[in-house]
């Protein structure tokens, strides 16, 4: 399927292959396994502040749609490409079913920089995003979510736009919502806390202490900030962050209170006093107990793997480690990954708590939220963790074998049509 050719998309291609051989999948079920079952693109034009009309790029991958709806991100980054938001799709799916969770993998897109963007601009685009995908999404076909550049406002545009053309409010067909519009409690920071529940999980199964340890976070969004919030009231010191615009560094542990304020105030972290500047490839490899990349794609690749100098790497974000770099690490033997399937699945599983909150028009406490979000997450992390001792796997390939294989017996009970 050349259509999706992307270094991303070959990234999730390959371990996709690795995991089907261990699984020794048949030939004849791989393709359709693996490629996502239908791709939208679509022309966005939206009118700027200053008079003219720019047309951006949109897209919408719905990976497989054997195990319910499609469920994913809506990313604002100027690199967003199909192919990219094609191997984000891969991922979900894979995610979903570690985590038992009634959905096929979905991701879109558009390729634009928001930061670039006014408000009102940032608006139009999402309206009329969302009016192109309008026959492609539902609450029973594709529920968007945020991912990095979009946010609860986004989400409350998406929801508004799509409620006005069927002419009642649909709040299931996103999550990530204000809590004012059917969102849940719990789901902002739901990525970031799952982070932090994982790492101390894979602490007390490597006999760690987090009162006596560092943590490195790179992207200090959604998930990087909360998830360095969450470490620091786990007692683990957070000793560097960092964004699109740099990295900071303290030896003796960031403020991380203090640098929340100075980055909603400024809108970047640059600047902040009580810390030294740190280029962002020196930063992923500081000396530290944890590292949580929570930012970009093919962060940590075959040039920096065998400098990191962490005890876990915990992957906040969606692919940040290269199926070369993960050779390096297998080699290494001593970097415990969480991998990225398993360690940011909090997000979805509470929009999945969202969706079935919405649907059901009746809300839960944020302890039944989280408290259900850790049972499930444990849940995983125990297979996961099981599997790879049993059979000595690498982290990842244990994660996607329980995925991948989900998957592939709900399509092998289901059969193929006609
Ligand atoms: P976000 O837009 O809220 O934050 C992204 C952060 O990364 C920002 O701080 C940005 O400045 C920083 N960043 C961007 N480019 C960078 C670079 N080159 N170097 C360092 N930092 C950089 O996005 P988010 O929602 O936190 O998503 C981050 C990652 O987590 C993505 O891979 C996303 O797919 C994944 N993820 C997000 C969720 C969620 O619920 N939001 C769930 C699962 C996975």
């Amino acid at each position: 399927m050349d259509i999706y050719a992307s270094p991303t998309f070959d990234m999730a291609c390959r371990q996709f292959d690795l995991v089907a051989d261990h699984l020794d999948i048949p030939i004849n079920d791989r393709e359709r396994l693996k490629y996502p079952k239908r791709a939208l693109t679509v022309a966005v034009p939206v009118h700027l502040d200053d008079g003219s009309t720019k047309v951006f790029t949109g897209h919408r991958v719905q990976h497989h749609l054997s195990l319910g709806p499609t469920k994913g991100g809506i990313r604002y980054h100027p690199d967003v490409t199909l192919g990219e938001v094609a191997a984000l799709a891969m991922w979900m799916s894979w995610k979903c079913a570690l985590t038992g969770l009634p959905y096929g993998g979905a991701k879109g897109g558009v390729a634009v920089n928001p930061r670039r963007l006014s408000l009102g601009e940032l608006e139009r685009l999402t309206r009329r995003f969302t009016q192109e995908l309008i026959p492609f999404i539902g609450p029973q076909i594709d529920i968007p979510a945020p991912d990095m550049g979009t946010n609860e406002q986004t989400m409350a545009w998406m929801m508004d736009t799509y409620s006005t053309h069927a002419g009642h409010s649909v709040p299931a067909v996103v999550t990530g919502k204000p809590l004012s519009i059917g969102g849940s409690v719990g789901r902002r920071e739901a990525t970031g806390r799952g982070v932090a529940y994982l790492i101390g999980r894979a602490m007390d199964t490597l006999g760690m202490n987090a009162g006596s340890s560092t943590a490195v976070v790179q992207g200090f969004g959604n998930v990087g900030a909360v998830a360095a919030q969450s470490l620091t009231k786990q007692g683990v010191k957070v000793i560097a962050i960092s964004d699109v615009d740099g990295g900071l560094y303290n030896a003796h542990g960031l403020d991380l209170f203090k640098l929340e304020q100075w980055a909603q105030e400024k809108r970047t972290t640059l600047g902040f006093p009580d810390a030294d500047p740190i280029a962002n490839d020196e930063l992923l490899r500081l000396k530290c107990d944890v590292l949580v990349p929570a930012a970009l794609e093919r962060q940590i690749t075959a040039a920096n793997a065998g400098q990191i100098q962490c005890r876990i790497l915990a992957e906040g974000a969606n692919g940040p480690t290269t199926p070369d770099a993960d050779v390096i690490l297998q080699q290494r033997g001593d970097v415990f990954v969480i991998p990225d399937i398993l360690c940011n699945a909090g997000g979805v599983v509470v929009s999945y708590f969202e969706w079935v909150q919405d649907l059901q028009s009746f809300f839960w406490s944020e302890s039944e939220v989280v408290d259900k979000l850790f049972r499930i997450l444990e849940g995983a992390f125990t297979q996961t963790l099981a599997l790879s001792r049993k059979r000595n796997l690498p982290m990842r390939l244990a994660a996607l074998s329980l995925g991948v294989g989900r998957v592939q017996e709900a399509k092998r009970v289901r059969g193929l049509f006609p």
